[in-house]
Parts: structure tokens; sequence; C-alpha cells
């Protein structure tokens, strides 16, 4: 009732918006036959002219939206002889609103974007699209390097294999086409560089997010992380895979499917502490256990292989649920990744930390302008406007839709159902027409794949372990008498093109074996077929046995199939099922958005965070700021702290100051003299004074021997170099108090307001951290005086050292040889000094108290 209700009111807004799109698309028409009329010199120097008053500020982008669209799709008809249609147009007006434009499969999303690109550029700053892979990036940006190119624009695209140089390249270009990766990725790095020109990315200007439901939505849950080793103890996660294996279901603890989660029994934490031989599994000092534990039982438990993960050389690979695609590279976090190589018996890779960290809801939440184009974004159109404030407008295709969307065909058994798929490939591939077959995972390929093999049916398997390929198959997906089988989503982005024998044929085949846990999964199979008016068919055969049933469906489908009493083989059809298993779909839908909205809200806490330190960092880097005066103002909170820690403080009489602590403490954190006479009798006020005056004329004193811009550096470098450690320690310090949080949630507290509390403690703390170890570094290193070229040797040394390479793997973004000496000043090898904690505790990460 509400959703129809609902329903209706998003239809009468989206066809208003329609209208007033359409009014538009009748003004830019009419601009067409003078278009026409021009030479290509004419053509182009009108688009220049634009350009031009645009960036004088004489007009608005608004204002010439018409023309610019106009000289695009006049230019695009005489290179590709592609001119867009009328609803394209819509599409980029969509898009130049910062909206969704819902558009579906094969309806020209590539060439709909173009409209927004030219239009947008015109600014003179670079719009990004973004693309769910290389191949697609590429192929985009190589497919319309002529069309912009005419238009006055240079156009670059970044893969995975684009080289640092290319990459400073390519950001300077009007248009960048890449991955989502590949835009978060570089702006992590982009924050860990050690200068301004070293940066990849210029502006955060507009993005154009293409499939943006599988961006901004499948992959919210998984952040950008770069991370590196972290040091811990790994027979850990042996002893727990251990002792979860002789644990047993139901007596121990039992398995919550739904929620993903597993729950000991009071008799299996007794057990459990037997086994690791402990008193208290719940003690604080046995909190590491506690969670290996917890992860094991997941890894052994709930975690399935071929399904959520696989084995590929020795190594555990996630496979993306979403795509069915194999994520190489990326872990499981909080050490569910090392449970499950424990459990597998492979090499257990140790453990990561983060050194940097966005969720991809807050990278493209840093554009000025957002927009994104897919064939699916209805169903999470709440979530679009909930959380990215984006608008979703439905846009009709060009040729009415033909392809038919059967009911669901329900079996009893997963058995009899792939029985009747198997029945149905025969009969299409008889007659020739060509069908591909969607699975829920690789494992259901395969059996489909065995299946066949026995009926002799030739046909191309394609799963997550042959993605390279992935593209080349799904083009020839429309061939006569094609059976391919895919896992859900594979190949998304790719053209099926049909032939006009297939078309007779009936067009491509679509059969879903199983149903998703989200509806928009589940369209995007179906979208596969019948692009730009071909015919076509889609149907899901689903069986009682399927997850979405077993878990999420209602007893309502099971009592009509008993009350039907359908005998084997047999199946129901009816729209009734249909509309019970969609309503499954949305509840688990619902389940889905809670837990992405829940991850953002922990997000933002550390998003405001990490903004407040990369402003830092950034003007650090900014050779104009002043980090003199930056200097001098820490060193007064400083001394108030170090003071505070000498327990010397206005509350406490100066008759109870102990000097001698005071004078030995100076020392070591400052290394400079001073003289317990200078001290003896000074009230707080005036001891603050003085301690502050050593510190700035030993300070200037010793900076003396420096150039003024030798200075500059030095300050620079070691500032940058404090704060990057201290805020990975922070990172890490945030991640450690987010899985603990959830324990605390069951003393009857918001877990989210304590964690934002807290958080908000240790962010205070690491403010303070930075200035205190800022300080002391720049007391405790030593310049050699009168030896200007051994200075600059060793700040240069310094740089280098420092100089990010190899960030995803190193905590300091450089190297250091054992054997060299420290950067730190010293005069002790590295190995003695700081790199004798390992990288955790590394260089100047030293604890303040
Ligand atoms: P989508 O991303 O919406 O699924 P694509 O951008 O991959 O669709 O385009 C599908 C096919 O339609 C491509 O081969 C493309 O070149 C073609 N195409 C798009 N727009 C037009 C047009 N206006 N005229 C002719 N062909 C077009
Ligand atoms: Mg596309």
């Amino acid at each position: 009732m509400f959703l129809s209700v609902f329903g209706s009111i998003f239809g009468t807004r989206n066809s208003r918006m329609l209208k007033k799109y359409e009014r538009r698309v009748r003004s830019i028409n009419a601009l067409e036959s003078h278009y026409q009329s021009l030479s290509q010199e004419e053509l182009q120097s009108a688009f220049h002219a634009l350009k031009q008053k645009v960036q004088n500020q004489e007009v608005s982008l608004d204002s010439v939206l018409n023309d610019s669209f106009a000289i695009t799709r006049e230019a695009s008809r005489r290179i590709y002889n592609k001119r867009h249609h009328d609803v394209q147009l819509i599409g980029g007006m969509v898009l130049h609103d910062g909206k969704i434009a819902e558009m579906k499969t094969g309806e020209g999303k590539t060439l709909v974007a173009t409209l927004a690109v030219a239009l947008n550029a015109m600014v003179g700053k670079s719009v990004h699209v973004v693309t769910v892979n290389d191949y697609l990036a590429q192929r985009d940006a190589e497919d319309l390097r002529e069309l912009y190119e005419f238009l006055g624009y240079s156009i670059g695209y970044i893969t995975g294999s684009t080289s640092e140089e290319e990459r400073l390249q390519v950001y300077a270009s009007d248009i960048v086409y890449g991955t989502n990766n590949e835009f978060g990725f570089d702006y992590l790095r982009d924050n860990m560089k050690y200068s301004l020109d070293q940066k990849v990315q210029r502006h955060h200007y507009f993005a154009i997010v293409d499939e943006v439901d599988s961006i901004l939505i499948d992959e919210a849950r998984t952040p950008l992380i770069i991370s590196g080793p972290a040091n811990r103890k790994l027979e850990n996660y042996q002893v727990a895979n251990e002792v979860a294996k002789k644990l047993e279901n139901e007596k121990h603890f039992t398995i919550d499917e739904k929620n993903r989660v597993i729950l000991l029994s009071e008799e299996g934490i007794q057990r459990a502490e037997e086994l690791f031989g402990v008193d208290n599994l719940y003690n604080i000092e046995n909190a590491s256990l506690a969670h290996h534990l917890d992860q094991a039982l997941k890894a052994n438990y709930l975690f399935i292989k071929d399904k959520d993960y696989v084995l590929q050389n020795n190594e555990v690979v996630i496979v993306d649920e979403f795509t069915g695609r194999l994520s190489e590279g990326r872990r499981f976090s909080e050490g569910l990744h090392q449970a499950i190589e424990a459990k597998e018996n492979v090499a257990i890779k140790e453990e990561s930390q983060t050194l940097a960290d966005i969720t991809f809801q807050n990278y493209f939440r840093l554009y000025d302008k957002l927009a994104g184009m897919t064939g699916t974004a209805q169903t999470e159109a709440g979530e679009f406007l909930q959380i990215y404030n984006l608008d979703v407008v439905s846009i009709p295709t060009n040729i009415p839709v033909q392809r038919k969307d059967l009911n669901d065909l329900i079996y009893k058994s997963e058995r009899e159902k792939f029985h009747a798929v198997i029945e149905k490939i025969k009969e299409l591939h008889a007659k020739g027409q060509p069908v591909l077959v969607g699975t829920a995972s690789i494992e259901k390929s395969e059996t489909l794949h065995e299946l066949l093999k026995k009926e002799r049916i030739p046909h191309t398997v394609l799963n997550a372990k042959q993605h390279t390929k992935e593209a080349e198959i799904i083009k020839d997906a429309g061939n006569k008498g094609a059976v391919t089988i895919a896992t859900n989503m594979a190949g998304r982005g790719v053209d099926i093109k049909l032939t006009d024998e297939i078309k007779e044929l009936g067009g491509l085949y679509i059969i879903g074996t199983e149903r998703h846990e989200s509806r928009r999964i589940d369209n995007q199979l179906r979208g596969r077929s019948g692009r730009q008016g071909d015919p076509g068919v889609s149907q899901f055969y689903l069986s009682l046995e399927d997850n979405l049933l077993r878990i999420f469906g209602s007893d309502k489908i099971k009592g009509i199939m008993e009350k039907l009493g359908l005998k084997d083989g047999e199946h129901i059809e009816s729209s009734l099922v249909t509309r019970s298993v969609e309503n499954a779909q949305k509840k688990v839908e619902s389940l889905h958005f809670e837990s992405r909205k829940h991850l953002l809200e922990y997000d933002d806490v550390a998003n405001e965070q990490r903004k407040a330190v990369y402003r830092l960092r950034n003007q650090l880097l900014d050779s104009e700021f002043d980090i003199s005066s930056k200097i001098a103002e820490d060193q007064e909170v400083v001394v108030s702290s170090f003071l505070a820690q000498q327990d010397i403080t206005p509350e406490i009489h100066s008759q109870n100051y102990d000097l001698q602590k005071l004078q030995a403490h100076f020392q070591e954190s400052f290394g400079a003299e001073i003289e317990i006479k200078d001290l003896e009798n000074l009230d707080y006020q005036e001891l603050h004074t003085k301690i502050l005056e050593t510190l700035n004329e030993n300070y200037n004193a010793k900076m003396s021997v420096l150039e003024p811009d030798q200075r500059h550096e030095i300050e620079r470098i070691i500032y940058l170099q404090v704060l990057d450690t201290t805020w990975r320690e922070h990172l890490y310090m945030m991640d450690n108090l987010k899985t603990g949080i959830g324990l605390r949630g069951y003393n009857q507290k918001d877990p989210l307001v304590e964690y934002k509390k807290e958080s908000y403690n240790l962010f205070l703390e690491l403010r303070n951290s930075i200035k205190i170890e800022t300080i002391k570094t720049l007391h405790l290193i030593k310049l050699q005086a009168h030896q200007e070229e051994a200075n600059k040797q060793a700040l240069q040394n310094l740089e280098e050292e420092f100089a990010p390479r190899e960030i995803s793997e190193r905590p300091f973004g450089g190297k250091i040889a054992r054997n060299e000496v420290c950067p730190c000043g010293s005069g002790k090898k590295y190995k003695q000094c700081h790199g004798k904690s390992g990288p955790k505790k590394g260089l100047l990460a030293r604890k303040t108290q």
C-alpha cells in the first residue's frame, strides 16, 4: 500500500522533471540545422567561443547548455555517425544537474556522458569520468578521444598500470577517465606525498560515475585502504583455528546466518577457555584471543570456499558477492583473512595496519558536483537521496523495450530446478537461440557446467576465475547457439550486439538460476537482453532450497507449494509467488541499507578527522605557509604539556615542584641543558616563561647554522613526518576502538555515541602529540655547525628516505637500510635506534609519555 503510493508520487515527480527536460530538448533541436550548416572549422570555433565566454565569466554554464549540447551532438554525428538521441540529451542534462540518469542497458550512456563532460569542462577544471574497471576506462576514453579533441579538449585515462609520471600528465587533462579505485587511491597517495608538485590530482570538480549503483552501493561496504604490515603474532591464528575446529555447532555456539554472526554458548565459552588454557576468555588480557576465536569461528562455519573465497596459488582470494569476481589484492579485514588462511592451511600473511583509508562515499563527496548513470538505480533511489543527495531521474528508452520478463518458476528442490534449466537450455540451443545463464556463485556455475557437459551442449563458463577475458566472452553471448554461464553481474557495461537472424529467433534469452539478495542485480541480468528495442526473454528459476527463500522467504510460499501437493519435477508459477520473493528481497535490501548507513555513520567521524589532518598537511606543503610562526605557537603548548607531565601546574604550589626531575626530563626531551638555580623560586607563570625562553634560545641558536630556506625545509619535513606517523598510529587506535566498542553495546550504551566521544578524545590527543613530537624532534635532531654542505646532504637524504615509495607496503613511505645511520640524528644505526622496534613503532613514532 505504502509502496504503491510512494511509487505514484515518484512517478509524477519523475514525469514532471522529464517534461521540463523535454522542453529544453526542443530548444536544442531547434539549433540543429544551424550547426549542421557550419564547416568543421566554424563548428569548432563556435565551441571555442562559448568556452571563452564561460572562462571570462561572461556567461554561466547553464546559459550555454543548449549550444554546447547541439555542437557536441553535431560533432558526434560527423565523427562517429552517432547522433545523440533526444533521450540521450535528457540524460546529459540530468548529469549536468548533478543527478543520476537511470537509462537502460544499451541506451548509450557512454555517449550521454560526452554532453555533460564537454559542457562542464569549459570552466577549465578537469572532469572525471568514473568506470567500474580498467577495460571500460580505456575503451571509453579511446572511443571518445576524437570527439573531445575535436572540441579542443585534452583527454586521458588512468589504469592500474599507469605510471606516476603519466598520472601527473593525465590529471592535467581536461577530461580524465578511470576507475573508482584509481581515483580513490590517488587521493590517498597524494596525501602521503612530501611536496605539492608530486600530487597528481588537481581538483575535485565534477565526477560522473558510470554504473553508479555498483560503485556507490555495492562497493560502499568496503573502504579503500592503504596498509602496511603491523607485526603482530601469527601463531594466535592457528591456535584459534584449532580451538574453533574442536567446538561443535548447536552445542558450543549457534550460527545466525541472517546477520552473519556466531554466538558462543556458556558451554562453548568454558570449552574454549579450557582449550586455550585461560581462566577467563573475556578478561582484558585475553581480548585478542576472544577476537581471534570469533574470526576463526566465522572462517570455519560461515565462510565457504568457492563461494565467499577461492584458493588460488595457495592464497585466499575474496569473491565479490555482487559481481562474483575475484577481488585480487583485497583482504577481509580485522584478522578474518588470516583466520581463513589458518583454516585452509596456507601461509598466513601478516596482519596489516591501515596507513590511510577512505570510503567511496566520502571520496565522492569531495567533488563540487557529482552525477551518475546506470541501468538500475530506482530500487535504491531513497538511499541515493539520503546518503549522497543524488536525485534519480528515470529516462524512457529510445525505442520501447520488447523483452518479455516472465514470472518466476519455483521448484521444490535445487536438483529439480537445475534439471528444468538444462531442459530449457537444450531446447533453446537446438533452435540456435543464444542463452545467457546467470548464477549466484562460482560453485553453481560449476554445477551447471558439469550438467551441460553430460548433455554435450557446447557452452562457455564465465566465472570469477577468468575475469580478464570477461569482456570478450560477453560480447559474443548473442551469437547463434551461444550458451554462456556467468555469475550474476559479469561483464557490466559490455555491449551484446545481435544480428537480424538472432532477432528473428527471439533475441537473447536470459535465465536466472537464483534470485540475488538485491532486485537491482537481477534487473542487471535481465537488462543484458532487449537492448535498443531488440526482442528477448528473461526468466528466473528458483527453488525452496535457494538461500534467499530459505533464510528470508515467507512461509507463505511454502504453504502454497504444500497445498498444491507438487510432484517431483513440477513447479509453480504465479505472480503472487513472484511478489513474495520480491518482498523477501526488499527485506534484505533494507538490512543492507541499514548496515551501509551504519558504516557511514562511523566513517563520518573519521572523515572529519581526516579532512582536518589533510588540511594541515596541505598547509605544510604550501611554500607560502609561515611554518616558523606555527612552530613558535606550538612551542608554548608543548611547554605547558611538558610541565604538566612533571606535575607542574598553576594549581600546585611552587615549593612542591620537583626541579631535579624537571631538569632531567628537559634534557631528555629536548636535548638541552637548564640550570636548576635559574628555576628556583619561580612561580608557575615565571617558570613557564623561563622554559619557553630557554627552548627558543636553544632552538634559534641551533637553527642559525642554516640558511632560512634550509631551516624551513627541515621544519617542514620533520613536521610532515611526525604528522604522518602519528596519524597512522591514530588510525590504528581508531580501528581498535571500533572493534572494541561493539562489546560495550551490551552495557546499554549506544555504541555510536561512545565511539564518537572516544574518538574525539583520541583526536584531541592526536593534535597534541603532533605538536609535542614535532617540537621534540626538532630539538633533538643534530645539525652540524658551519658545514652547510653536510647539512644540505643530510636534508636531501632525509627527503629521499621519506619520499613515499611502495607506500602500500611500507609504513614510513621510504626505505631505510638497517645499517644506515638513523635519520633522527642520534648517530646510531637505524636498526639499533628507530628501526629496532619494527615498523609499527618506527621513526619518530615514540610515545609522548
Ligand atoms: P550503455 O552503457 O547504456 O549500456 P553503451 O554506451 O555501451 O550503452 O552503448 C551501447 C551501444 O549503442 C554502443 O555500441 C554505442 O556505440 C551505441 N550508441 C549509443 N548511442 C548511439 C546513438 N545515438 N546512435 C547510434 N549508436 C549509438
Ligand atoms: Mg555502459
